[in-house]
């Protein structure tokens, strides 16, 4: 079953219009989730992005967050699942052609739910290959990486660089050259056990999974590090990890088919421990509905 505007539907009746501006331009925004027993993780955090990319495209989510927290577990609950990926999509809606987002009138709104699959387990044991790619993540004065928008070709592109080189993920480097992110991830290295990632200033999506990380981190009594860093610095770090709602924490063995110190390092194992005792702390401490 998915969520079309303001009720339940079976995925065959789940139609949009061929004038919606998402599917005609890619304007609209999204957000991935990921429920644990039920409970979907992090669901605030995920609603404030979604009303924050909202505001930075000028869209009005014609939904208070209340109902679209609704929305979202009576989706999870219709579909019976438990361990669950969960997308939400809002696209400017059906208008004519044109690019002005006042030619549609109401925003389309789609929750979807799927069974999650988990990601094979020698990923976590050896640790997944990145390509640092020649495509460079989006300009923010161009379209900030900060707004996770339908339009994704950007990443698009770097993902099929990536997949040309034999590699899992791509990282893309920003428009000066600085590491900025991975395609639907966040990058972390280790360097004299400190932890370092891109600084948000460098133009990256401020990933909910790497906020979480960076608290664990300093948590632990590990120093952080938020900067701007060169793909050498990958190259020699002792540990790399890339981080999302659906990966956690994925150990780096090879960037550019040069072998990483170790994989998976002892503090990604640490980092990713930490990051799922937060997760069962947070569906114990969750309210049933
Ligand atoms: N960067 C990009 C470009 C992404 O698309 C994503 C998520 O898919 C992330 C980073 C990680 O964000 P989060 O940890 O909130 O899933």
């Amino acid at each position: 079953m998915i969520y079309l505007n303001n009720r339940l539907v079976p995925e065959k009746k789940a139609l949009v219009s061929v004038f919606d501006h998402g599917f005609l331009y890619g304007d609209g925004i999204y957000e991935t989730m990921r429920a644990y027993k039920g409970v979907v993780f992090m669901l605030d955090e995920h609603l404030e992005r979604l009303f924050r990319s909202a505001s930075m495209i000028a869209l009005k989510i014609p939904m208070a967050p209340e109902a679209i927290r609704k929305a979202v577990y009576q989706t999870l609950k219709a579909n019976g699942h438990k361990e669950a990926v969960i997308r939400i999509s809002i696209s400017r809606g059906k208008g004519p052609i044109g690019l002005d987002p006042d030619l549609c009138p109401s925003p389309t709104f789609v929750v979807m739910s799927g069974e999650f699959r988990k990601h094979p387990g020698r990923h976590y044991r050896k640790g997944v290959k990145l390509a640092i790619v020649e495509t460079r993540r989006n300009y923010s004065g161009a379209l900030d990486p900060r707004i996770k928008s339908l339009n994704f070709l950007n990443n698009i592109l770097a993902k099929i660089e990536a997949k040309k080189r034999g590699a899992y993920e791509a990282v893309m480097l920003n428009y000066r050259g600085y590491v900025a992110e991975g395609t639907i991830s966040n990058i972390f290295f280790i360097k004299d056990r400190v932890l370092c990632t891109p600084a948000a200033g460098v133009g990256i999506l401020d990933g909910i999974t790497r906020r979480i990380i960076i608290d664990s981190a300093k948590e632990l009594g590990i120093g952080v590090r938020e900067g701007r860093f060169r793909k050498e610095d990958i190259y020699h770090a002792r540990e790399v990890f890339i981080s999302n709602t659906t990966m956690e924490v994925m150990p780096v063995a090879e960037a550019d088919h040069i072998k990483i110190g170790t994989a998976p390092g002892e503090m990604t194992l640490a980092l990713h421990q930490a990051y799922k005792k937060k997760v069962n702390e947070f569906i114990k401490s969750s309210p049933r509905d």
